[in-house]
């Protein structure tokens, strides 16, 4: 397993990149981590609400007819897409609005790329009576408009990004700025694992739920550890999420999916590893798509949920070491897969999830055994986008 040091460092990633007024909340965020992983009564709470309110453990299900267009192998799809709004996010916004209810700040901030995690950290706020302001970007305002009336209805207030590139890193920006200013009432719930340490910690420690299950539900079904584990990777909190308990069972390969968009060339994609370097984005040192100068380049992915110039520095940890391989996924692929996964199993995929399953389509012939793929959300949120298409 790997562990951030005492600094948040997986190795040379990771870390605390923020200005000074915010350091006394961060340290404040990870005691009180700290205490409610100790206390039993948290614990029962955030179970509680997982079991009867978000709907886990979530299905494992085989899909045979997608596996054979594939190769050759047995494919399990873990559904984080029939959790309730519909993704992995709520796992982690429930924890960390019980965490902050706790630390008895009223008031919560969040950023959103899809709307998923906003649509997540609304309804955990709703559902816990605090109060919550959503930062999402023009132009991800105007792809995702349902989650944006969504998260309206829900109680929280939505305030649009026009800065940038008007997408999910423009929205951390005005999110981050608002946190120096109202940090004493205020807890900034970040929807992947990115950001400052004890982000990246925290934000997987809460998503690991979803490995653990799969791995009980995979020795009840087949009686062994599945041979390969694959998941697509955003800011990286659903890959790290399936990838955690499997981590110290060297036998299962891991395979992380980025968004490879276009094509290769700076702009047209979100391939932090094959087209990134070192750098610094939001808090935190990891592979960060940049320009010559070290500009943060522009990204371009068909799923507002994997369109970020940076990734998890767990992840970059885990490249680093090979534990886990990552790969891209183009848009065209990812499109292919969303409807092949559609007709062939009757389970609509989000278009994030549908990179996993296009890099399986093109690369399933060279794999054998049990294939695990986290089912990262549904794909209602993206019909529009395809149907425009
Ligand atoms: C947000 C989102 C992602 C990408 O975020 P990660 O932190 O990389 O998991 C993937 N799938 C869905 C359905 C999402 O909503």
């Amino acid at each position: 397993m790997t562990v951030p040091n005492k600094q948040g460092f997986f190795g040379q990633f990771g870390g605390k990149f923020v200005p000074e007024t915010l350091m006394a909340a961060l340290d404040e965020f990870e005691s009180a981590y700290k205490k409610v992983k100790r206390d039993k009564s948290f614990r029962r709470e955030l179970d509680d609400i997982l079991a009867n309110f978000v709907g886990r453990p979530t299905a494992l299900s085989e899909a045979p007819k997608f596996a054979e267009m594939c190769g050759g192998f047995r494919l399990f799809l873990k559904r984080e897409d029939l959790n309730h709004t519909g993704a992995h996010k709520i796992n982690n916004a429930i924890g960390q609005a019980l965490i902050a209810k706790r630390m008895g700040k009223q008031r919560i901030i969040a950023e959103t790329g899809a709307g998923q995690h906003g649509v997540a950290t609304a309804t955990a706020c709703a559902l816990l009576g605090l109060q919550c302001v959503v930062y999402m970007g023009e132009v991800d305002m105007a792809r995702q408009e349902l989650n944006v009336f969504r998260m309206r209805l829900l109680g929280a207030e939505v305030v649009p990004v026009s800065s940038g590139s008007r997408t999910l890193k423009d929205a951390i920006n005005e999110a981050i700025r608002d946190w120096v200013t109202n940090v004493r009432t205020t807890h900034y719930i970040i929807g992947s694992v990115l950001g400052p340490h004890p982000y990246p910690m925290v934000v997987r420690d809460f998503q690991s739920v979803i490995g653990r299950e799969a791995l009980a539900q995979l020795r009840k079904r087949t009686g062994k550890l599945p041979d390969v584990a694959i998941a697509c990777v955003g800011g990286g909190s659903n890959a790290i999420g399936l990838f955690h308990a499997m981590l110290p069972h060297e036998s299962i390969r891991m395979i992380g999916v980025e968004a490879g968009g276009r094509g290769p060339e700076l702009g047209n994609h979100a391939a932090r590893f094959s087209g990134g370097a070192l750098g610094v984005l939001h808090g935190t040192r990891s592979m960060v798509l940049q320009d010559e100068h070290g500009q943060i380049a522009e990204t371009h992915s068909i799923s507002a949920g994997l369109d970020y110039p940076s990734i998890g520095p767990e992840h970059a940890y885990l490249q680093e070491i090979g534990r886990v391989e990552y790969h891209d996924c183009s848009d065209d692929l990812a499109l292919e897969a969303f409807h092949k996964l559609s007709e062939s199993e009757g389970i609509i995929p989000a278009l994030e999830s549908s990179h996993a399953l296009g890099w399986l389509l093109r690369n399933g012939a060279s794999i054998s055994g049990d294939v695990v793929v986290n089912l990262s959300g549904r794909g209602d949120k993206d019909v529009p986008t395809v149907a425009a298409l």
